[in-house]
C-alpha cells in the first residue's frame, strides 16, 4: 500500500468474474502481484484512479479456481466447494480493508455459496456494495438485480466483460470509503422518524441501534427519560430519532389495539430526513399500515419498511411472509423491505446505511448534459403515444431545486401525455440516474418552445 490508500476488497465465489472486474477497475494501471510467503495464492493489488474521486486500492485475493489436490472446506452445503485457505485469506484481507465489493453473478443468480459469503461479509461491519456482474444489457437489468435484493446490500449491475457501468462502479466504491484529509468533514445529523403500530418493536429497535436503553420497553409510567429526540453516533455518523415521545407514550390499554394516528405519524415523518416504518412480521400488515404506506408514497416521503421480530419465524415462514408483504406493496417497488430482529440483532447493521443511502439519493443533482442525454434516451426507447394523431413533443427537461429529486419535462401538450407514459418515464429515469430507493417526482409542463 505504497500511497497509504484506503482499500476495497473484492469478495465473491469463484467464477463470478472478480479477475476481469479487477482488471477493468484498474484500467491501464498494472496490477502488482505479491507472492505472499507460505501462501500459494497471489494477492492482487492495484490502484483505481478516476477524475473526481480519491484514488483507492483494490485487492483481489481468491479469484482462483480450485486446485485438483486442494482440500475443499467442509460443512454445510453452502460452503462446500470453497477452498479453506481461500476463505481464510478473504477473511484476513477483509480485516484490513475499508470497504467490500461483494461480487455475484447475474447469470447464475443467487447461490447458497453467495449467501454463505454474504453472511461473512456482513459480520465485518464494513460498508458493502454488491456488484452484480455479467449483466450484459440494460434490458433485463431490474429483473436480474431482483434476485439479489434479499442480501440487503446496495446493488450495482455491471458487466466486467463488456465494460458496462465500470465508471459508475469506480464512483460507487469511492463513495464507500472514508474521506481522506486532515480535517474530517462532519456530515450533518441524519434525522429519522420511527413509525409503526404499538408493540411492533420501535423502542426496542431504537435502543438496539443507539446502544442505549433510552426508551424503556417494559413501560411503567413516569420511569422513562424524557428525551424527545434520541441522538447517537454510529460508524462516525450522527443520527437522531425524532419525536420519540409518541413512541413511549402509550398505556397498557392501548397496547395491542390496532390503533395509531396516521396523521401524527405523517407529521413526525415531515420532521425527519428518512422515515422508517416498523411492522411486526408475525402480525403482518394492518389497514392503518397500508394507509400509512399509501400516504408516504403519495406524499413522496422517503421511507423504508422493517419487518421486525423475524427471529420468531422459521426461514420458510419468513420467506413466505416476506413474499406476501412485498406483493401487498408491489405498487411501490422502490421501497426497500428489510427483515430484522431487535432481539437477535438480525439485519440491524443494514438499517442506518440504507437510511444514509436513501438520503444521498434524495439529494442527488443531475447535470444538464446528463439530463439532455437521458431525455433523448428515454424518448428513443419509447416514443410518447399519439392522441388524435398528434404526438406530444418533448422539448427539454430540468431538475427542480428540491428534495426528493424532481424532474420537469417541457412538452408541447402536457395533458396529451398519458399516465402510463409518465410511469414509464419514472422507471426509465430511476434506471438511468440510479435512484433506487428514494421517491422521485415527474412533472410535465406545456411549453411552446425549446429552451
Ligand atoms: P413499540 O411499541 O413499537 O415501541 O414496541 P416495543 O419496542 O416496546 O416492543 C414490544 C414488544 O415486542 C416487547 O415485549 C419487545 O420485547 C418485543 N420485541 C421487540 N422487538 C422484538 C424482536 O425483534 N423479536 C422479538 N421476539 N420480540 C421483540
Amino acid at each position: 500500500m505504497a500511497e497509504n490508500l484506503a482499500s476495497v476488497i473484492l469478495v465473491g465465489r469463484p467464477n463470478v468474474g472478480k479477475s476481469t472486474l479487477f482488471n477493468r477497475l484498474i484500467g491501464s494501471n498494472r496490477a502488482i502481484t505479491h507472492d505472499m510467503p507460505g501462501v500459494t495464492r497471489d494477492r492482487l493489488q492495484g490502484v483505481v484512479r478516476q477524475p473526481g474521486i480519491q484514488p483507492y486500492e483494490i485487492v483481489d485475493t481468491g479469484g482462483v479456481t480450485l486446485d485438483a489436490g486442494a482440500a475443499p472446506a467442509e460443512g454445510p452445503a453452502g460452503i462446500r466447494g470453497f477452498e479453506k485457505d481461500i476463505l481464510a485469506q478473504a477473511d484476513a484481507a477483509m480485516q484490513s480493508a475499508s470497504a467490500i465489493a461483494f461480487v455475484v453473478d447475474a447469470q447464475a443468480g443467487l447461490t447458497p455459496q453467495d449467501q454463505y459469503l454474504a453472511e461473512l461479509v456482513r459480520k465485518k461491519n464494513l460498508p458493502v456494495l454488491c456488484v452484480v456482474n455479467k449483466v450484459d444489457g440494460q434490458e433485463k437489468e431490474d429483473e436480474k438485480l431482483a434476485d439479489f435484493y434479499s442480501l440487503g446490500f446496495p446493488l450495482l449491475a455491471v458487466s466486467a466483460e463488456h465494460g458496462y457501468n465500470i465508471r459508475a462502479l469506480r464512483d460507487d466504491l469511492a463513495q464507500l470509503l472514508p474521506e481522506r484529509g486532515e480535517v474530517e468533514l462532519a456530515e450533518p445529523v441524519l434525522k429519522l422518524a420511527m413509525l409503526g403500530r404499538p408493540n411492533a418493536g420501535k423502542s426496542s429497535l431504537i435502543n438496539a441501534l443507539s446502544g442505549d436503553d433510552r426508551l424503556i420497553v417494559s413501560d411503567v409510567a413516569g420511569t422513562t427519560r424524557d428525551s424527545v429526540d434520541v441522538r447517537f453516533e454510529w460508524r462516525g455518523q450522527e443520527y437522531v430519532f425524532v419525536d420519540t415521545a409518541g413512541i413511549r407514550r402509550r398505556t397498557k390499554i392501548t397496547d395491542n389495539i390496532e390503533k395509531f394516528s396516521v396523521n401524527s405519524a405523517i407529521k413526525s415523518s415531515t420532521k425527519a430526513d428518512i422515515t422508517v416504518l416498523v411492522l411486526d412480521i408475525v402480525e403482518g400488515v394492518s389497514q392503518q399500515d397500508k394507509r400509512l404506506v399509501d400516504l408516504l408514497v403519495t406524499r413522496k416521503i422517503p421511507f423504508f419498511i422493517l419487518l421486525n421480530k423475524s427471529d420468531l419465524l422459521s426461514p420458510d415462514e419468513l420467506k413466505k411472509k416476506k413474499k406476501e408483504i412485498s406483493e401487498l406493496f408491489s405498487f411501490c417497488k422502490y421501497v426497500p423491505i428489510l427483515e430484522v430482529s431487535a432481539q437477535s440483532g438480525l439485519g440491524l447493521n443494514r438499517i442506518l446505511p440504507l437510511a444514509k443511502e436513501i438520503k444521498r439519493e434524495c439529494g442527488m443533482r443531475v447535470g444538464t448534459g446528463q439530463l439532455n442525454r437521458a431525455m433523448q434516451e428515454v424518448l428513443a426507447r419509447h416514443q410518447p403515444p399519439a392522441t388524435r394523431r398528434v404526438r406530444p413533443r418533448f422539448f427539454y427537461m430540468t431538475q427542480a431545486e428540491s428534495e426528493p429529486p424532481t424532474f420537469v419535462f417541457f412538452v408541447s401538450d402536457a395533458d396529451a401525455v398519458p399516465p402510463a407514459y409518465v410511469r414509464y418515464l419514472e422507471g426509465a429515469l430511476r434506471h438511468i440516474f440510479r435512484i433506487r430507493h428514494a421517491p422521485i417526482r415527474i412533472h410535465l409542463r406545456s411549453s411552446h418552445k425549446k429552451r
